[in-house]
């Protein structure tokens, strides 16, 4: 797929997609947890690392996490709508 073509989706409006809202519903506060424990955020988190060579996209250091920039499209994350960030620049970014 050409990558306008991703960039251009990661501007369309999107909505979680179902199992996620199910997993919020059984899982209530502690949903995010096991989301992040799901085969497809491992993969989908590794693919992002990967893409940017595991660089931190701020300061260009060892990239640790990968940090949603929304949660509108949990379930089908494009890699523009995630972050790849080391661990000073991810608590930063949360005000840690
Ligand atoms: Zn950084
Ligand atoms: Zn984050």
């Amino acid at each position: 797929m050409p990558r306008y073509q991703e960039e251009e989706d990661c501007r369309q409006k999107r909505q979680p997609l179902q199992w996620v809202l199910t997993l919020r519903e059984q899982f209530g506060t502690g949903w995010y947890d096991e989301y992040l424990r799901t085969p497809w955020w491992k993969n989908k988190r590794h693919q992002k690392l990967t893409s940017v060579n595991w660089r931190c996209e701020r300061c260009n250091a060892r990239a640790e996490q990968v940090h949603h920039k929304h949660y509108n499209s949990l379930g089908r994350e494009k890699n523009c709508d995630l972050e790849a960030l080391c661990d000073p620049c991810h608590n930063r970014e949360h005000g840690l």
